[in-house]
């Protein structure tokens, strides 16, 4: 008996995730009309060296393991941190070596889980300081091209750590640098490491989502849309001109097919697909036919 109370003290954080509380307000389910498809379930994977995907169907989470703790980026939506926290165990690993959780963007299909995750992992938040002011405040930011669309999700209490553009952070054998890649928020950043089996090593991105999506009524071609254009512009060169080996696109069917995209050119290709996107949006907008 005491050796099963000290064996629950010592792994304390990793079990209050495996016996959430009946009504837990940090995973309480989200009714957001794609859930179900966005966490059609799906077993680990791993990519390529110690990098993982711990997420789903319709929604990216990767794990990455640097021999000193892991790396977490993105956290799907709220009632989604069981599933992950779960799909870590089955890829071998303890959640409670988790030490960082890297943030795309501000919005509730990404950071949703991260209150929960951050509380039952300890880890530190990652994120650009438009994307920390979102994830502290669990809202879309009053110039979100969504916000007319509204939500809230659980906001991060817990420790923050706010990054800039080409900053590294290090942890262990592996270097993460952060890219912003504003324009579906302005806080949107993306990341990319090395992961290396043996002496081949690949350069793996984990590309922010880069959708021109808003409600309805907003115009990028008005003042309040003007930076998110010329944000879009910023993230295409980066895109362009990344190394990028391997995508993980944050939306994967945003990213061509299946999980990940590792043909040449994949992230050039994820940017032209946004750059039509937007263009179009733009020539509906001055048409006067966009919604
Ligand atoms: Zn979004």
């Amino acid at each position: 008996m005491k050796m099963l109370a000290l064996a629950l003290w010592m792994t304390g954080t990793a079990n209050a995730a495996a016996a959430p509380a009946a009504d837990d307000p940090l995973t309480r389910p989200m009714a957001v009309e794609r859930a179900k498809e966005w966490l059609a379930p799906q077993p680990p994977e791993r990519i390529f060296g110690k990098t993982w995907l711990v997420g789903f169907g319709g929604l990216s989470v990767a794990l990455i393991d640097t021999v000193d703790g892991l790396v977490l980026i993105d956290g799907a939506l709220p009632q989604a941190a069981p599933a992950i926290l779960a799909n870590v165990r089955a890829a071998g690993f303890d959640p409670g070596d988790i030490k960082y959780i890297l943030s795309t963007e501000p919005h509730y299909d990404h950071a949703g889980g991260f209150a929960a995750l951050a509380r039952d992992t300890g880890a530190t938040v990652v994120a650009s300081a438009r994307g920390a002011e979102g994830l502290r405040a669990g809202a879309l930011a009053k110039d979100d091209p969504q916000l007319a669309y509204g939500g809230t999700w659980p906001a991060v209490t817990t420790r923050v750590r706010v990054v800039k553009d080409g900053d590294v952070l290090k942890l262990g054998d592996t270097e993460i640098t952060a890219h912003a890649t504003p324009g579906h928020t302005m806080g949107s950043m993306s990341w990319s490491w090395n992961a290396c089996e043996g002496k081949i090593c690949r350069q793996i991105v984990f590309a922010s989502s880069l959708n021109p999506v808003s409600a309805d009524g907003y115009r990028y071609t008005s003042a309040a849309g003007k930076p998110f254009v010329s944000g879009f512009a910023k993230s295409y060169k980066l895109m362009d001109a990344l190394k990028c080996d391997v995508l993980i696109s944050a939306h994967p069917d945003n990213a061509g097919e299946g999980r990940v995209n590792d043909k040449p050119g994949a992230c050039r290709a994820y940017a032209e697909r946004s750059r039509g996107l937007l263009a179009k949006r733009l020539a509906a907008e001055k048409a006067g036919t966009a919604k």
